[in-house]
């Protein structure tokens, strides 16, 4: 059984911030940055590509009364939600959820860089839709 749904079925601890029927919430273990949290599908679902789509409907709705709530609660000034997918993406824990990170400054400890490549544009949207 994944550590998730061992926090899930209440066989190891975890700091609880919201629960219903489908979708449990936990701060992160690493905090990141204060109040990081994660938001869970109380079913087991590998990655974004496993899951149905009335539950994530639900599980991103939670994503986002959570992100305000944190955001607000926590005095912060941004919020990055993050979902990463497969190793290769920096998926450690192989059931599904998303990241709520609250941001306070450049150098609250969360980072995320973007670096641009010259790329054909046509070519790979040509790639990924035929
Ligand atoms: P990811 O790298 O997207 O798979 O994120 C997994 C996250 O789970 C990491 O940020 C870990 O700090 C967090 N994590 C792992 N074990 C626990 C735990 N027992 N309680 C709370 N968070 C955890
Ligand atoms: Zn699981």
């Amino acid at each position: 059984m994944c550590i998730f749904c061992k926090i899930i079925e209440k066989s190891i601890p975890a700091t609880i911030l919201y629960e219903d029927q489908t979708v449990i919430a936990f701060l992160d273990i690493s905090q990141t940055t204060r109040g990081h949290t994660l938001v869970v599908p109380k079913e087991h679902f590998a990655d974004i590509e496993d899951i149905d789509d009335n539950t994530l409907a639900h599980l991103i709705k939670v994503v986002k009364e959570l992100s305000v709530k944190i955001k607000t609660k926590m005095g912060a000034n941004g919020i990055n939600i993050l979902n990463n997918n497969g190793l290769a993406a920096g998926q450690t824990v192989e059931h599904l959820h998303f990241h709520i990170i609250p941001r306070y400054d450049e150098h609250d400890g969360f980072n995320c860089s973007f670096i641009a490549h010259q790329e054909d544009l046509l070519a790979i949207a040509n790639l990924i839709n035929n």
